[in-house]
């Protein structure tokens, strides 16, 4: 059993967080302000190879592995939320292509996901379909041999809507099994197809800079080859590639409370009242130790998880276990890091206050973790 980062892990997360220090939190603050996607960021963040990070190299990507990735992840999202939301939605995508993919579907996506030149989205919710995600009223008919029309649409999708957007992957009911469940396909949608329009940008609490886009499919006619993987087969498809995402989710929540314990350890040492700093009281102290026990023994489970994805061994309830447990640990973080930043955490140019407002949607985003408790409680054979 190893314990151990290899020296190529630790030269990852040591070059992902200079520049996180250097480049991201600069930007962090511009986007928290203005709400514009980090397109300069993005570049520079792609010209080192990271937008490509898990793509194999035969298309240009750095085909790294799971829980490298998860590493660098942390250095990120400790930094920037948002930025680590629109890597993880460009990768969990352009993982479905490199897995599902035809020949042909790799070689025209792959190596301009990997560049950057393209920002990836994954479109599945609905108004009336979100945690049961098989309640999918968008449909796909088959328009002759050639072709497949799709009617629909779609909420909150991340990355939909910026000027580098496209090679969307849409999920669309396509028939009805004798069960009286959809069946559901994935399908590759071009920015620019005649029938798919954006629709409103969601204003956000947070994650500001991340385009989340209501998407219209009006007649959209596509070609019979952007059928993305099996017909009927999409949900499975999709929710396998979910496992990854859950991990970093688990990752994202080591990230918000490393966050939150080093903003907290600074500001009660720094404060004073009662003529003590106010990291010498007890109360204080407790909510700083559990701060730093949770994002230790997170960030471990959480990469004990990344190892088994990396190995390719089943980790479905492991990865929901992750999810759940890193992201209610993080909410709890938030909450005592305002409380210890007492009347100044409701400030925005603390950035405690930012952490708080980021907090609670890693709780809902990625399979809220009601459903992710259901999943473990299948994994007992309930
Ligand atoms: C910022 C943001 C970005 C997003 N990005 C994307 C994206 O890129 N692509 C995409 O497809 N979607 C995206 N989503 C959608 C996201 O995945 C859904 O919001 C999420 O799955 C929950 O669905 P819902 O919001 O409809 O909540 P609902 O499903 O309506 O759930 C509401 C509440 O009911 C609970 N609940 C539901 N069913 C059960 C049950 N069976 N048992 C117990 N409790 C239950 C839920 O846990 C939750 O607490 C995004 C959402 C947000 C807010």
């Amino acid at each position: 059993m190893h314990f151990e980062m290899t020296p190529d892990q630790v030269e990852l997360q040591r070059m992902v967080r200079d520049f996180a220090l250097s480049e991201i939190a600069p930007a962090q603050e511009q986007m928290d302000r203005d709400h514009d996607f980090p397109a300069e960021l993005w570049r520079k963040w792609s010209d080192l190879g990271m937008a490509g990070i898990m793509i194999p190299q035969e298309y240009g990507g750095s085909g790294i592995d799971s829980l490298s990735y998860v590493i660098a992840m942390e250095e990120v999202a400790t930094v920037s939320q948002t930025f680590a939301l629109i890597w993880q939605v460009h990768v969990l995508v352009a993982n479905m292509y490199a897995g599902l993919g035809t020949a042909a579907q790799k070689e025209r996506w792959l190596p301009v996901f990997a560049r950057g030149e393209k920002l990836a989205a994954f479109g599945l919710t609905e108004p009336g379909a979100g945690s049961d995600a098989g309640g999918v009223r968008t449909r796909a008919a088959r328009d002759g041999n050639d072709a497949w029309v799709i009617n629909g649409n779609k909420i909150f999708i991340s990355n939909a809507g910026t000027p580098i957007s496209d090679g969307l992957v849409v999920m669309a009911a396509t028939g009805d099994r004798p069960n009286g469940k959809r069946a559901i396909s994935s399908f590759i949608v071009e920015a620019g197809t005649p029938g798919f329009k954006l629709g409103q940008s969601f204003s956000k609490m947070a994650w500001h800079g991340m385009d989340n886009r209501e998407l219209v499919f009006e007649d959209c006619r596509i070609p019979a080859e952007n059928l993305l993987g099996q017909e009927g087969r999409g949900l499975s498809q999709a929710l396998g590639g979910l496992n990854l995402g859950r991990i970093v989710f688990g990752i994202l929540g080591v990230a918000m409370i490393r966050a939150c314990l080093e903003e907290s350890l600074a500001y009660a040492k720094g404060r004073h009242q009662f003529g003590q700093p106010l990291s010498s009281f007890q109360l204080t102290q407790a909510k700083l130790a559990d701060m730093a026990t949770h994002a230790e023994t997170v960030r471990r489970f959480v990469h004990y998880v990344a190892w088994l994805h990396a190995q390719g061994r089943e980790c479905h309830t492991e990865a929901a276990m992750a999810k759940l447990i890193g992201t209610r640990l993080s909410t709890q973080a938030a909450l005592d890091a305002y409380q210890i930043h007492g009347g100044y955490g409701f400030m925005h140019e603390y950035k405690v206050n930012r952490l708080h407002r980021e907090s609670k949607i890693l709780e809902i985003g990625e399979g809220t973790n009601e459903i992710q408790q259901l999943l473990i409680a299948r994994g007992l054979g309930c």
